[in-house]
């Protein structure tokens, strides 16, 4: 049998600038623990606990306090996220790793909009579109090729811009808002997800089966997250029970986490430097010992707001290391993207062939979009609208002869088409090709992204 590749995919999750006052940041830690320290909550506390220096709480907790602490030094303004992006970004740096094809670094950039949220004590950069912006500015800059891939955060009940939340029903507005804009102002739509709070339930199971063709957010692994304070009966990135050893699968239509008959893919990706889920010397075996015989997706992530260069070192270290075990199995550092077409076994010829395409046309009030190849994903085109009066729409579309042709009629009951400025749709197919059309100045325009 023939040997596979490892593709080692990095996913940041790309969320800006993050502040953690010392108060807030003692609060975090009490609450992760479920303790109380009985400390004034200052700098000078945080600082012993840093060092190790507090008499009065038991030394395995001391050392766990002290770790998190150190691993959660946060870049608190644009300034010092870039200072990192320049530097990371540079092809000098990018060369420090070399794959087996003697290839650097890539990396896939999932931004987030922070968008929906009351209070902000974290100091996020709030906004549609103001991260998106800075970072394909600094991408263009810099001459990166890397991609631009999708992440939200669901909105918690309270809106507080600081905690984590799993419901896409909550966020449904923010939602569309995001795609929509960066459809209608961005020309982009997404091909690869990464889960918020690496958190999927059945409301985003269902979301992202109608849009996003590719989703690398499973995190099952052997040990017992559940043991953490925020993490136990299955809160937040539960993915018990789905696969372990890196194989790319469908989800189920009820549960994310079981193989199923869904059509999206579903890749794992493990954390670079966390408290848990963490990528190791075992999981990256596992990975060289199944590419004896297949194309393997190894995904790891981590955060724009810590400093990402140390977290990839100490990885590659441990993957250069593994490597010289498996010399017949190479590791490519790859894009999201060709990284599924390449382990699900995607020719160059199928994709170019069934690549979506349709077209618009608009008589009297209506529109009528047709696929004329391909075939799109998920069960109808996305729609987005934008108002004269800045206003920015998401709406179903109307079912003609599926899945080949839709409708939308603008009128009393919906927009005038004098109120319009703009009418973008977007599709992907399952090969993660996207087509884009759309109509404004009474001009037709089709793009491929
Ligand atoms: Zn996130």
């Amino acid at each position: 049998m023939m040997p596979g590749n490892v593709y080692i995919v990095h996913h940041i999750d790309t969320e800006g600038p993050l502040y953690e006052s010392a108060e807030e940041a003692l609060l975090r830690i009490e609450r992760l623990f479920g303790v109380s320290f009985g400390l004034r909550r200052n700098i000078e506390t945080l600082e012993k606990l840093k060092a190790g220096r507090v008499q009065d709480i038991d030394s395995s907790l001391s050392e766990s306090v002290c770790n998190i602490l150190k691993s959660a030094e946060f870049k608190k303004s644009w300034e010092e996220i870039d200072e990192m992006l320049l530097r990371i970004l540079s092809t000098n740096y990018r060369k420090r790793f070399c794959d087996s094809l003697g290839n650097s670094w890539i990396y896939n950039w999932h931004i987030v909009d922070h968008v929906g949220f009351v209070t902000n004590k974290r100091q996020r950069h709030l906004g549609y579109l103001s991260i998106f912006d800075h970072y394909t500015k600094i991408l263009k800059d810099t001459c990166s090729l890397d991609k631009v891939y999708w992440h939200f955060h669901p909105i918690s009940l309270k809106k507080e811009a600081h905690f984590c939340a799993t419901s896409y029903e909550n966020s449904m507005y923010e939602l569309h808002q995001s795609l929509s804009r960066r459809l209608i102002e961005r020309r982009w739509f997404p091909k690869v997800h990464r889960a918020g709070f690496h958190t999927e339930r059945p409301d985003s199971n269902w979301f992202l089966e109608q849009w996003i063709p590719f989703d690398v957010s499973n995190q099952s692994i052997d040990e017992d997250v559940f043991e953490q304070s925020d993490n136990m009966n299955h809160r937040f990135g539960d993915w018990y029970g789905a696969p372990k050893d890196w194989s790319v699968y469908h989800p189920d239509l009820y549960d994310w986490r079981k193989e199923g008959h869904l059509k999206r893919y579903i890749a794992r990706c493990l954390n670079l430097n966390c408290r848990f889920r963490t990528i190791n010397e075992y999981e990256i075996e596992q990975a060289f010992k199944k590419a004896m015989h297949e194309n393997v997706y190894l995904g790891v992530t981590n955060h724009d707001f810590r400093e990402i260069s140390s977290e990839i070192e100490k990885f590659y270290n441990v993957l250069q290391i593994m490597s010289l075990q498996y010399p017949k199995i190479k590791y490519i550092f790859s894009d999201s993207l060709d990284a599924f077409r390449s382990v699900i076994g995607m020719s160059i010829q199928e994709i170019k062939r069934n690549r979506v395409e349709f077209e618009l046309s608009l008589k009297d009030n209506c529109l009528k979009v047709s696929v004329i190849n391909g075939k799109i994903f998920g069960a109808q085109p996305y729609l987005a609208i934008k108002a004269k009066n800045g206003e920015y729409f998401h709406d179903n579309m109307d079912f003609g002869d599926f899945p080949s042709e839709y409708y939308y009629t603008f009128d009393y009951q919906t927009l005038e088409l004098n109120e319009i400025e703009q009418i973008s749709i977007a599709s992907n197919d399952s090969y993660g090709n996207t087509c884009i059309a759309e109509i404004k100045d009474q001009q037709i325009k089709k793009y491929w992204i």
